[in-house]
């Protein structure tokens, strides 16, 4: 129920937002939604790479929990589980669920879209979009920035769920149209991420994965980034 209310306050602030675009058509509104497009691809790509790499807290059971040999719909694995939600942050249990997406990749495409979008919209873009609703109250900016912003906060929301969409059979019927016009990535190029687990990191279109393949290079190179943070210890 929270998290309803939590996503309705999020499409009321988006909503608040729209109403600053006035005044005739302006191209800039194009370039600017196909920029905070490429934008909110980085921002997927950029979290899914720290969160895939920033090791668990060790000794809270999380490794216990990945590497769990029996079903996962057990009595035993499902207490285990409720005993280690217990011991960590909402945080430590988001990068534990993406490191957790790799061996089981099929589980995220049966998640709703509010389980797939509340923790992005209660940690990002319900803070920046209140913040520019108050931006643009005190300065009515041009109708183009504010339709760059509905764009980037829109999709950055829907990065998860596009995510889940890749590993889901059934989707939308924009989806696949999406897909054909180059606006939200294949299930074949997300695939090179599965195999590789070391590039391809962004969810949504993929036009920004060679910038960010370069940021993870540099990053494992300087070893902020260790493959020792795919799996809880
Ligand atoms: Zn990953
Ligand atoms: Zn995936």
């Amino acid at each position: 129920m929270k998290t309803r209310i939590l996503i309705a306050l999020f499409l009321l602030s988006l909503a608040a937002d729209l109403v600053w675009v006035r005044g005739p058509f302006d191209w800039r509104m194009i370039a600017a939604a196909f920029a905070a497009w490429y934008l909110a691809d980085f921002g997927s790509g950029l979290i899914h790479m720290i969160m895939d790499y920033i090791p668990c807290r060790p000794g809270v059971g999380l490794a216990d929990l990945f590497f769990y040999p029996g079903s996962r719909e057990s009595e035993d694995y499902l207490n285990l589980r409720d005993r280690v939600w217990g011991r960590i942050t909402l945080l430590e249990r988001v990068a534990y669920d993406f490191k957790n997406h790799h061996p089981r990749p099929d589980a995220l495409g049966r998640r709703s879209i509010v389980f797939l979008v509340w923790t992005t919209v209660l940690f990002v873009t319900l803070p920046v979009s209140v913040a520019f609703n108050l931006y643009c109250l005190a300065f009515h900016p041009p109708g183009w920035v504010v339709v760059g912003f509905v764009v980037l906060l829109a999709g950055g929301t829907l990065s998860q769920w596009f995510h889940g969409a890749l590993h889901r059979e059934r989707n939308p019927a924009f989806v696949p149209v999406m897909r054909r016009l180059g606006l939200l990535i294949t299930p074949a190029a997300h695939q090179i991420h599965h195999d590789t687990l070391t590039r391809d990191f962004s969810v949504i279109n993929g036009w920004s994965n060679p910038a960010l393949n370069v940021v993870f290079r540099l990053l494992m190179r300087y070893r902020v980034l260790t493959p020792a943070g795919l799996e809880p210890t």
